[in-house]
């Protein structure tokens, strides 16, 4: 890593290149830092839209939480500052974009390619969890792939870091476990059942409770109304580790540790966690 930690940024250690992209809140920019030459994502949030939007708090967790992780599969932010108007975040720069947008353009991945994604979210939650932060918004939108296709995740502003169970409701509506629906306290069992979610979509291109309108959807949530297409071939295997993850109750989830051992993880996710193929 070539950014200095205690450093105080400004704009003018930045040599703003093309956008990126843009989001609810701002908009974000490839940037090098002009000593290192270090490629970074700049966010510029206007703070006028935080106040509009009350999201100060949504903002503050997601710099508190985001800068304290440290895995190869969580993005990185490595500093944020401010000037009279905007904030400033130095995130870590994902040259290949939004997963969502890869697994949209091919419809649906492979099964070596879901594996390794799924191993890559196993492991960076199991470390998220270890540090007791939960994500609880995780979702394709919210997964970037860096130049070397390995993924991370991104955007901690639904996270917790708690020991204690949780009530608020959050979340997308497709990704919610059962519990999330119900607004019974949850804990990081909830990114589990997401993780079963994903392994669904990436296998099939769609979540697995879709539904023309949201009421639907949470009804098919509460029932753990899954069917398998047969569309295209996806094996038994795959099929399995996905049962065992969209479990109503949360206690009877594959933990992380066993998602890792599950033979279709094993046989199919490539080590090294990288997809650039
Ligand atoms: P966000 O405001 O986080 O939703 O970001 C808006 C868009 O900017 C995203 O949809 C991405 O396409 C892009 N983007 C955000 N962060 C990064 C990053 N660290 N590296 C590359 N592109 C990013």
């Amino acid at each position: 890593m070539a950014i200095e930690e205690k450093k105080e940024w400004k704009l003018q250690d930045f040599e703003i290149g093309k956008f990126l992209g843009e989001g609810k809140f701002g908009k974000v920019y490839l940037a090098r830092e002009i000593e290192s030459g270090f490629p970074v994502a700049l966010k510029v949030i206007f703070k006028e839209k935080l106040d509009k939007y009350q999201f100060w708090e949504h903002l503050t967790r997601e710099i508190v939480i985001q800068s304290s992780l440290q895995h190869p599969n969580v993005l990185r932010l490595f500093a944020w500052f401010h000037d009279e108007t905007r904030i400033f975040l130095v995130l870590e720069y994902a040259a290949n974009g939004e997963l969502y947008k890869l697994l949209r353009s091919v419809g649906h991945f492979t099964e070596k390619r879901a594996a390794t994604y799924v191993a890559s979210l196993a492991r960076a939650l199991a470390y998220c969890h270890e540090k007791h932060v939960i994500h609880r918004d995780i979702k394709p939108e919210n997964l970037l792939l860096d130049l070397d296709g390995r993924l991370k995740i991104a955007d901690f502003g639904w996270a917790v870091q708690s020991n204690a169970k949780r009530h608020t409701m959050c979340g997308t509506i497709d990704y919610l476990a059962p519990e999330m629906v119900e607004k019974k306290a949850h804990d990081h069992g909830v990114d589990n059942w997401t993780l079963g979610i994903l392994c669904y979509e990436f296998l099939y291109g769609m979540p697995p409770f879709e539904a023309a309108d949201q009421y639907d959807t949470l009804r098919r949530i509460m029932k753990v109304d899954l069917h398998f297409p047969s569309t295209h071939y996806v094996s038994s295997e795959a099929k399995d580790l996905i049962c065992k993850l969209l479990v109503k109750e949360s206690s009877k989830r594959l933990s992380l540790k066993q998602i890792l051992r599950h033979p279709w993880i094993m046989n199919n996710a490539e080590p090294s966690g990288c997809c650039n193929y």
